[in-house]
């Protein structure tokens, strides 16, 4: 205890008394540092022991002073030395007498609210204290007295913020209680009802008693009170007041008694009807904000209006049952994070702490070298795919070539190393042109007509299709054919890399497992980047709230809503629909289509539903779907409502692509981002109610755009992103080819493998032909370094294939650095590791239903078979002691900007998880930063602020991680693009287009000839060359994005709240209550002051000496704030000599 003997020349009272006197005449600045931090607990103390009224008022006096100043650290200072406790004590004495003494309660309860406020450990120390049930009964009979009883509320308030405590309370009736003080509209008690309320709120944050409050009725009584304050205060005077309403609400439905009773009680029309005469109205937008989360929390949760959530598409996998499937939930264990490749910021909450625990730590596993995973023998039958490693490579490139153009032809996949994939790809459901060569002539016969009664005007070709549908039959990719040969005829159109009638060839031979029989416009007749750049979108305000209202809007009025299905994958008489004008005609049975059902919510709005990824039952992300029959002008709402994602791109400017193919007839083939108010935000939707796999309790996003089309009765398709199907490559890769001059150009098309539905997997060498046959040219061809690039083993990924195009393009060109790179490297490409996924429009998965990029470490031949493969070519190389220089895998990224590349680094992991583990031994090349370091300089896409190179448990198993790990590569990369657009750079506020991404293909090639340069690879002739081959010192490419270090996302306009349950506003600011408190405060004091005026009226110079004491919760105006340079510990004799800080 305090030793008041210490302190001889101290005289309480008179210090006392002349500190509150100092304080109120302002003469004094209160000295917080450098005195007494036992000075406070000499207060405390006093306080407690006080049996005299006036020194009690002076020590709250001087510690409500003390607390107004500064900030809220004095307040948890305070508690800190036992200032709850004190004040608690104080409270209980007090109470005791009778009658109750107003002029110490009322300053007394005043201060506990402000402190306990800030003290989580109120409510523990209340109870301890003995001082709840008191305050209650002082509460219980000062109902008629406004001032006291107010005072009371916000202590119980305060005391409710520990949940215990609110349930003492919640036993003892405080509810209705506080029930029955809540009057109607009524603004003699605007303070008194607003304290109510709050206490209510408080009380309420406890689910037992919200559940009590349930059973009593009383969500019915909280929104006929709001609905009743709503209608009655028109000027919007007592907002507060009706916000904290809405709290007491949004904890009551906190449970989902409580949502029920809400919605029971037409609890969210009413609160849709109040809030949309709010909108638009200054001063209000917390309330509308705050009942908008209640709504959209209450909304019943529907399944999806699909039978199961499993994918329409299965495929019967080698050695597996057909009934499981490996995406289910159970091998997932409900963690959506592993979903995000190489997106390190997958989740919103995610923080970095999780994240580092995710790093791999352990230095042992980092740094040894896994036995490798095949024998010598094994990697034997890699040795084909080398051709260039031949004796005789002249003789062995020609029959190589030959051998495939007869392969190509036939479809012919007799090879040895394909037999295993092939034998297993039997029970695929085929139904491709091949299969099915009979002729009906009848069929043609009609499709010629349709074609001679046509003008190929855009309805013609919107009338076409329809046409072509309706025969459902094989044949139209043949008809199609034919159908193109008019269209190309009449519109004399040629897109440079690309050739229709080539791609429909191969689209013939591209195996799907629905048996695809069209093909989308875009894909066969070609796109060209726009001749501009597209900004990123402007995110309006309260678009999403717009949003949530029209949803909102089918509850309260279903009888409004069409509800009708237009097209549904499982019934296939809907996909010809075309009579139907009140409709828009949806499509998706084609080579990446994604589109599982289609449903019109009114007359110009669709919900859509996408399909999971093959034997699987999630993944919904990547969408392509063709929609027809429009109206132009008229804004049609789309939303995509089973998105798994917790936030997207969407959210921050990206816009799907829309292709239109009147635009394209009439000289424009562009992939446009198309789309206004688009949003991403939590719906009601659940999973289906039958469905077997999935998981249970997920919450489904909604991604919400509309579209203007720009003419009427046109086909138009939508996408995630820039389509690029396997058929696309199969033809870029035969044009390619046509393109080079074989003298100069050694390349060679090959199948790695087939995939499980038996399409093959091209696998591609480029590099220079020797000068000549002479020894020391050929030893420099065979000596060259290897490049080994991926892409695409994720399908919903397609900027990664528009990435590749531009690789495959730059080393293919004649330009010096192609050129020189030939010379330089042997490329070895596998341009699309997961055809089968892209060509059945899966997201994320193989056939098998996996992640092919978490298969790397022991990739299984019959499941994984592009991996096993690539893994052995790799492996190959390592074995004949030339492991390529550098790896990378190209990605697509849904949650950041710009292009980046991810690589893998010892000691940066261990740095970066904090690890203990010594790195000074560790001996690291730091050559893996090289190449992202140029590419920053000379790829205006590329920032390499976004990279990192850590290595991550989830991660193991992916191409780039045992790439580095297993086959040594020190260069070993995930290349990851943007789905959105750039925030740095030359292209800052930009949306990537086709354009951009492929020029960082080539980006990329160019800053291998650098590193090569760095690297000493090459003669020095050749060196002298490179600078002016990659036009390094052009200005402009020369920024970098080294300096600026940019949160991901920029501040949003609006506050994305794109989780119905998130709470953006906080009911406990301690500002707000302080505010409250004073202005209640200052308000009784002046109508105190009116009676007491009235009072000396009547009583006519009666001697009134007892002072009124008016405490601030406000910083004293006229008090300057302390300073810690204050003089007044050297003013005062109040010497405690301590070297305590009062505040630090
Ligand atoms: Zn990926």
């Amino acid at each position: 205890m305090f030793n008041y003997s210490k302190y001889t020349n101290f005289t309480w009272r008179e210090n006392l008394k002349d500190w509150g006197h100092l304080i109120s005449c302002g003469k004094a600045r209160l000295s917080m540092a450098g005195s007494a931090a036992s000075g406070l607990e000499v207060l405390l103390s006093t306080l407690q022991n006080s049996n005299d009224n006036e020194s009690t008022l002076n020590i709250l006096s001087v510690l409500d002073e003390l607390l107004s100043a500064g900030t809220d650290r004095r307040i948890y200072y305070m508690i800190s030395k036992g200032g709850s406790e004190a004040l608690l004590r104080t409270l209980v004495s007090s109470m005791k007498r009778v009658p109750p003494n107003d002029i110490v309660l009322l300053p007394l309860m005043q201060l506990l609210a402000k402190v306990g406020h800030r003290d989580r450990k109120i409510g523990h120390k209340a109870e301890e204290a003995e001082a709840v049930h008191p305050t209650l009964s002082l509460l219980r009979c000062s109902l008629h007295d406004q001032r006291r009883a107010t005072a009371c509320l916000w202590v119980l308030r305060v005391f409710a913020s520990c949940v215990s405590t609110a349930v003492l309370l919640g036993k003892e009736g405080t509810i209705e209680l506080l029930f029955k003080l809540i009057p109607k509209y009524n603004l003699k008690q605007t303070h008194t009802i607003k304290a109510t309320i709050d206490a209510l709120a408080a009380l309420l944050n406890s689910k037992t008693n919200s559940r009590h409050a349930v059973d009593r009725g009383y969500v019915t009584t909280l929104i006929k009170l709001f609905e009743d304050w709503h209608y009655t205060d028109l000027e919007n005077q007592y907002v507060p007041l009706r916000r904290s309403l809405l709290h007491c609400l949004r904890h009551v439905t906190s449970i989902h008694a409580g949502k029920k009773a809400l919605f029971e009680s037409d609890g969210i029309s009413i609160l849709y009807h109040t809030t949309q005469d709010l909108l638009g109205k200054r001063g209000v937008e917390l309330l509308v904000t705050s009942a908008t989360q209640i709504m959209r929390k209450c909304y019943p949760k529907c399944p999806l209006p699909v039978p199961s959530s499993q994918s329409v598409y299965s495929f019967p996998v080698p050695g597996r049952p057909e009934s499981s499937h490996s995406c289910d939930s159970s091998s997932h264990d409900g963690n959506l994070e592993d979903e995000s490749d190489e997106e390190q910021l997958e989740n919103e909450e995610l923080d970095t702490k999780e994240e580092d625990e995710d790093l791999e730590t352990d230095l042992r596993k980092l740094c040894i070298r896994p036995e490798p995973d095949r024998t010598r023998q094994d990697l034997k039958q890699y040795e084909r795919f080398f051709p260039e490693l031949q004796s005789d490579f002249k003789d062995v490139d020609r029959s190589e070539e030959a051998s495939f153009e007869v392969k190509d032809i036939l479809g012919d996949n007799s090879e040895k190393g394909l037999k295993h994939s092939e034998k297993h790809s039997s029970g695929t459901i085929r139904n491709n042109c091949s299969s099915h060569c009979g002729s009906s002539d009848e069929q043609v016969q009609k499709s010629k007509q349709t074609h001679r009664s046509c003008e190929t005007t855009g309805t013609a070709v919107s009338e076409l299709y329809q046409e072509a549908r309706s025969f459902h039959s094989p044949h139209l990719i043949t008809m199609r054919h034919e159908m193109l040969s008019i269209l190309l005829e009449r519109h004399q159109f040629s897109i440079p890399g690309h050739d229709p009638e080539i791609y429909t060839n191969f689209a013939a031979k591209t195996k799907s497992i629905a048996g695809y029989s069209l093909l989308a416009f875009p894909d066969f007749w070609g796109h060209l980047p726009l001749p501009y750049q597209q900004s990123i979108a402007e995110r309006n305000d309260g678009v999403q709230r717009k949003k949530v209202f029209e949803d909102i809007q089918r509850l309260l009025n279903p009888g409004d809503n069409i509800d009708k299905v237009v097209f549904d994958l499982e019934t296939p008489s809907l996909h010809y629909n075309s009579e139907d004008s009140e409709s828009l005609c949806f499509f998706s049975r084609f080579e990446s289509g994604n589109l599982r059902k289609a449903i019109q919510i009114r007359r110009f709005e669709y919900d859509l539903i996408l399909n999971s990824d093959v034997n699987c039952s999630q993944h919904h992300q990547w969408f392509y779907f063709e929609v027809s029959g429009m109206k132009a002008g008229i804004p049609y709402r789309f939303n995509i409502i089973n998105c798994e994602k917790t936030n997207s791109q969407f959210n921050y400017g990206m816009q799907p692509v829309l292709y239109s193919v009147q635009e394209a007839l009439q000289g424009r083939p562009h992939w446009v981002r198309e789309g206004n108010e688009v949003c991403y935000y939590k719906n009601h939707f659940s999973q289906p109610s039958s469905s077997k796999g999935g998981q249970k309790g997920v919450s489904f996003y909604t991604l919400s755009f509309t579209v203007i089309f720009p003419h009427n009765d046109d086909v138009c398709y939508l996408a995630y992103h820039y389509p690029y199907t396997y058929t696309a490559l199969q033809t870029q890769l035969q044009l390619l080819k046509q393109s080079l001059d074989p003298e100069m150009v050694f390349f060679r098309h090959q199948t790695l493998c087939n995939t499980l539905n038996g399409n093959p997997c091209p696998v591609i060498t480029i590099t220079a032909c020797p000068r000549s046959q002479n020894w020391n040219n050929v030893q420099q061809f065979r000596n060259r370094p290897y490049v080994v690039l991926t892409a695409r083993v994720h399908p919903g990924e397609s900027n990664a294939s528009w990435v590749m195009k531009g690789t495959l393009e730059f080393l293919c060109s004649n330009v010096p650095a192609a050129i020189m790179l030939r010379e330089t490297f042997i490329f070895k490409i596998i341009p699309m590791l997961n055809p089968d996924g892209v060509i059945n429009g899966t997201h994320r998965c193989s056939l098998s239903g996996e992640d092919l990029n978490r298969q790397w470490m022991k990739p299984d031949i019959n499941l994984s078979p592009t991996i096993y493969h690539c893994k052995g070519l790799l492996s190959y190389l390592n074995g004949i002691g030339k492991p390529p220089i550098v790896f990378c895998d190209y990605h697509g990224h849904s949650r950041k900007k710009n292009v980046f590349l991810y690589g893998c680094s010892i000691k940066e992991t261990l740095w970066q998880s904090g690890s203990t583990a010594s790195t000074t031994t560790v001996k690291e090349d730091p050559g893996y930063r090289t190449l992202p370091k140029i590419l920053d300089r000379i790829a205006p896409a590329f920032a390499f602020n976004s990279c990192n190179f850590l290595v991550e448990k989830s991660r193991q198993s992916t191409a780039r991680v045992v790439v580095w790990k297993e086959i040594g590569v020190l260069r070993s990369y995930t290349m990851e693009s943007t789905y959105c657009g750039f925030d740095q750079g030359i292209y800052k506020g930009f949306q990537i287009g086709t354009r951009e991404l492929e020029e960082m293909g080539a980006k990329f090639c160019q800053s291998l000839l650098v590193l090569s340069n760095n690297l000493l690879l090459h003669d020095k002739k050749l060196t002298s060359h490179i600078p002016a081959a990659l036009d390094l010192d052009d200005p402009i490419r020369d920024q970098g994005s080294y300096s600026i270090l940019e949160d991901d996302e920029p501040p949003c306009v609006e506050e994305i709240d794109y989780h119905s349950d998130g709470c953006s506003d906080h009911e406990w600011d301690g500002g707000d209550f302080d505010t409250e408190v004073y202005e209640a405060v200052a308000n009784f004091s002046e109508k105190s002051k009116e009676e007491d005026d009235k009072c000396q009226q009547e009583k006519n110079g009666l001697n009134n000496s007892k002072k009124k004491m008016c405490f601030s919760s406000k910083p004293s105006q006229h008090l300057p704030a302390a300073e810690p340079s204050s003089q007044f510990a050297s003013r005062h004799s109040f010497d405690v000599s301590s070297n305590h800080h009062y505040l630090c």
